[in-house]
């Protein structure tokens, strides 16, 4: 079967607004958080007002030969969407549609001197997981029975937010709260840290998993100094302390403080910027993001790489896409997935705006969909050209 159209594409999906009313706006609008960009104090402190943050999602449709299609998504707006239509969808038009390792081999191969990273690997990730969900559909079956899956009942989840109270009550068991310190701020910013982790230990109580997210907003001094702070809180893991390419600073981290596992990688991409991870032993928990780092099949390579060493695999954000779910319900070492919780407390996740087809948690787990492909139920309606 023989691709006929590759398009990035916007998805128009209907929403019913919420019947419940929330208790209280949720700590997405309000919560300060750092980024790198918060070196500089002119910069907002919420992500979705940041430089480089924005673009909005892509959807990519691609079309076989006898009319079925697959739907994939990334982000970053026009940047990316113009890669897909002007630089693979050319490329790949034509081809066999289920041969998905050499589809994804030319595309690799044909952006190395772009570095295979960065707005290429996104542009990648939307055209991986169309083809993954266009196989799915051709061979009728769900994604995670073509990766080998399920190796599980049911997904466990970890809330992602600052209403702990709330994700609590939805039936979460692991939490990981936003991080409002640059290292820029100094020992005010440690002191902020520490006292937001002492009160959210105080909250979930002594046997519920706790993580920091840092977001790339800290250098190897602070880290070690935030991660020392946090000792008597007993982390499961301090996330994403340093920005991507900085290598050297992870080891120099994990070797200064070796008794605070350290999550990384949603803003890696590629195999190779995970393998020197992982040779390094600099990370105890691999996070890429599937829709960013060069899609599924990427995803899988990267998995590999981590199972062979012993290090799990817990997608960014992976509960809060079909994508994730089904790598999450096949693949052994990846013990549990991200939920990111932004909605305002007392409305039930059941209201909330969200991908029709895609499994929604209830208390704290979620099983994905069984139909095939991803189970996306996206109606040819919904579907209008980019831009
Ligand atoms: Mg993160």
């Amino acid at each position: 079967m023989k691709i006929k159209e590759i398009r990035a594409v916007n998805v128009n999906i209907p929403h019913t607004p919420p019947k419940t009313k929330p208790r209280r706006p949720t700590w997405n609008r309000s919560a300060p958080r750092a980024l790198p960009i918060n070196k500089y104090p002119e910069f907002s402190r919420l992500p979705s007002q940041m430089p480089g943050m924005g673009g909005g999602q892509v959807w990519v449709r691609i079309t076989a030969e006898d009319g079925t299609w697959g739907m994939g998504a990334c982000s970053f707006g026009d940047s990316v969407a113009v890669l897909i239509d002007q630089t693979f969808a050319p490329m790949l038009e034509g081809r066999d549609c289920l041969a998905t390792e050499y589809l994804n081999d030319l595309m690799w191969r044909s952006m190395q001197r772009l570095g295979a990273a960065g707005h290429a690997a996104v542009a990648q990730s939307g055209i991986d997981l169309a083809l993954w969900d266009l196989k799915g559909k051709l061979l009728d079956l769900p994604v995670y029975r073509l990766l080998g899956g399920p190796c599980r009942d049911k997904i466990k989840l970890y809330a992602t937010g600052d209403d702990l109270d709330w994700s609590m009550e939805l039936g979460f068991k692991a939490f990981k709260v936003t991080n409002p310190a640059h290292y820029e701020m100094g020992i005010e910013g440690l002191n902020l840290v520490e006292e937001k982790l002492a009160m959210a230990r105080e909250t979930i109580g002594s046997n519920a998993e706790l993580m920091l997210n840092a977001v790339m907003s800290y250098n190897v001094e602070f880290a070690v100094q935030i991660a020392e702070r946090l000792r008597p809180f007993r982390m499961r893991w301090l996330e994403e302390p340093l920005i991507p390419t900085d290598l050297e600073g992870h080891i120099e981290l994990k070797k200064s403080v070796p008794w605070m596992p350290i999550a990384t990688g949603e803003d890696h991409h590629g195999r190779q910027a995970f393998r020197q991870l992982v040779e390094h032993r600099c990370v105890d928990v691999v996070q890429p993001d599937l829709k960013w780092c060069g899609g599924l099949s990427e995803a899988i390579k990267i998995y590999t790489i981590a199972e062979a060493a012993g290090i799990v695999s817990i997608p960014h954000g992976g509960g809060n896409t079909p994508f994730g779910q089904h790598f999450a319900m096949a693949l052994p070492e990846s013990p549990m997935a991200e939920y990111w919780l932004g909605t305002d407390p007392g409305i039930p996740l059941s209201e909330v705006r969200s991908i029709p087809g895609m499994a929604t948690p209830i208390e704290g787990c979620l099983i994905p969909s069984d139909a095939p492909g991803f189970g996306m139920e996206i109606k040819e309606e919904w579907i209008e050209p980019w831009g």
